[in-house]
């Protein structure tokens, strides 16, 4: 090392400069460079490293090998650096220090002729006279740092174009509640570019006390300390313009490792066209609402004056029918009543269905299904008598099932048509079977029975299979239907299993 120092005439300078050196501490001056991590290196005004650390050389992949002597910038500096440190270099050497040359950072070439990035911190070394006579330099290897920095800008920006290219409003506020970001869809929410807005309180953009309930949430989650750290919120931010903008807030309150509030990050969303759908979805539930009341007014004040006067026709007909004692005018007048009944039961079943279509759920408590078969059995007495049927009734226990009342109307329009539709004088049977949680109650008549392809047609509305036979009104199935449907159960029919004739059948819960 002292033939280094005595070639380039630098030793009285060390000498003056370090106090190590000065007081003849080379041994323990040389200890101390090899131990730093950084390359320290001597060169004399003709490029020449007169000195260089252990560290700088195992950095630059000589190990232990010598390579004092050698031209720094020739062998050391890739040619793309080459210009840029031979500047520097001239301006240390003419004594010149200024701070682009005391701070540099350049590329050196290592042994393998792989490059290395470097930080150097550049000194000039002058003997006794002020004679400039070579230059120190001492830096560090930043290559890893610089490649990990270049790594984080890269991520960071692609973060940050995510962010600008989603349609969300995203936001970071710092806990003095001031915008520290904001991407660029803020400006398309609320006027304001992202510049406009970081820095300023987010308070100013939302009336008073929109900003208040955000804040009391804020609170919230702090006191929780996190438990839960987000919470949504509907509310409204002012527009540039003025104007008030809904949005939805989505907002999220980051904590450190000691449970300490960091920063609130915050999502938010224009929610006025979802808003004025809803509006508009609730305008028309409530105009349909309206409809259906007046549909059922409509109904009922209908059904009401049809009764009515059907009721005044029948009832005078009736009369006229006592009055005429002429065989031929009284047949016509006995056929106009029973055209008036039709007529008065018809407008009975659409009444019941139209009010059975509003109807959202029926009422229902515990009653005996007997009670409802032997009340229309007791309506039905005059058809049954008429025709000589024998209703047997394969059961006389107590069936307690959830009924509303209005499943009377089933029994009857069950057993009504199987009387009208069985021969005369023969027999309908009634059973009541057990299927554990329901009852299934079945009718099985010997009349003509329903073809495969009816059999669930003639639960529709208005659905008459036989157009010959025109007694009918149609929509009794389908009321009944509706009404076991309500109660939880199902209806259907089938083949009469003993011969000919059909089974119809529904079921009711027991409770
Ligand atoms: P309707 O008032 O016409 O009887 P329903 O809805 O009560 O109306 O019945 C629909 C159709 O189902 C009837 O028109 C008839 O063709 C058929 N039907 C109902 N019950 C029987 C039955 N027991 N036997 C044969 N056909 C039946």
């Amino acid at each position: 090392m002292s033939t280094c120092l005595e070639k380039a005439n630098v030793d009285s300078v060390l000498i003056a400069d370090n106090s190590y050196l000065a007081h003849g501490n080379t041994h323990l001056a040389q200890e101390y460079l090899d131990a730093a991590n950084i390359i320290f290196v001597v060169l004399n005004k003709d490029q020449e490293i007169i000195l260089i650390n252990q560290k700088g050389k195992e950095m630059l992949g000589y190990g232990k090998d010598d390579i004092t002597g050698q031209k720094w910038i020739s062998e050391f500096i890739p040619l793309s650096n080459r210009h840029d440190v031979e500047g520097i270099f001239t301006q240390l050497s003419h004594g010149k220090i200024s701070s682009s040359c005391s701070y540099f950072e350049n590329n050196v070439l290592t042994k393998d002729q792989s490059e290395l990035l470097v930080s150097w911190s550049n000194s000039i070394l002058s003997d006794k006279n002020g004679e400039v006579v070579g230059i120190i330099g001492s830096g560090y290897d930043i290559t890893a740092l610089r490649q990990s920095q270049k790594k984080q800008k890269e991520s960071e920006e692609l973060y940050r174009q995510l962010a600008d290219n989603i349609m969300y409003c995203v936001w970071l506020m710092n806990l003095d509640m001031e915008f520290v970001y904001l991407n660029s869809a803020v400006k398309s929410l609320i006027g304001y570019s992202p510049d406009e807005l970081t820095g300023s309180k987010a308070a100013s953009f939302f009336p008073r006390d929109e900003w208040s309930k955000i804040q009391i949430k804020i609170n919230d989650v702090f006191t929780s300390g996190g438990n839960p750290d987000t919470f949504v919120i509907d509310t409204y931010v002012i527009h540039k313009d003025g104007k008030l903008i809904p949005i939805d807030l989505w907002v999220k309150v980051f904590f450190d490792d000691d449970g300490m509030p960091l920063h609130i990050q915050g999502v938010s969303t224009d929610i006025t066209e979802r808003k004025a759908m809803a509006n508009s979805l609730k305008e028309e539930t409530e105009q349909l609402k309206s409809s259906n009341e007046m549909k059922k007014l409509f109904a009922d004040t209908i059904s009401h004056d049809l009764v009515d006067s059907a009721s005044i026709v029948s009832g005078f007909l009736e009369y006229l029918a006592d009055l005429e004692d002429n065989e031929d005018k009284s047949k016509v007048i006995r056929m106009a009543r029973m055209g008036a009944t039709k007529l008065l039961s018809s407008i009975n079943s659409a009444s019941i269905f139209s009010k059975l279509e509003n109807e959202d759920e029926l009422q229902l408590q515990k009653l005996d299904i007997l009670e409802f078969l032997d009340s229309s059995l007791e309506r039905l007495a005059p058809n049954i008598a008429d025709k000589e049927i024998y209703v047997d009734i394969r059961s006389n226990d107590v069936f307690v099932a959830e009924l509303n009342p209005i499943i009377e109307e089933v029994f009857f329009n069950v057993l009504s048509n199987s009387i009208k539709y069985s021969p005369n004088g023969s027999t309908i049977d009634v059973d009541i079977l057990d299927l554990g949680d329901m009852w299934k109650l079945t009718f099985t008549d010997s009349g003509p029975g329903i073809s495969d392809e009816d059999k669930d047609l003639i639960f529709g509305r208005l659905k008459r299979v036989n157009p010959k036979n025109m007694h009918g009104r149609g929509l009794g199935l389908a009321i009944a239907k509706k009404i076991i449907e309500f109660h939880g159960g199902s209806i259907g029919v089938t083949d009469n299993s003993q011969g000919v004739g059909s089974t119809f059948w529904f079921t009711v819960l027991k409770q």
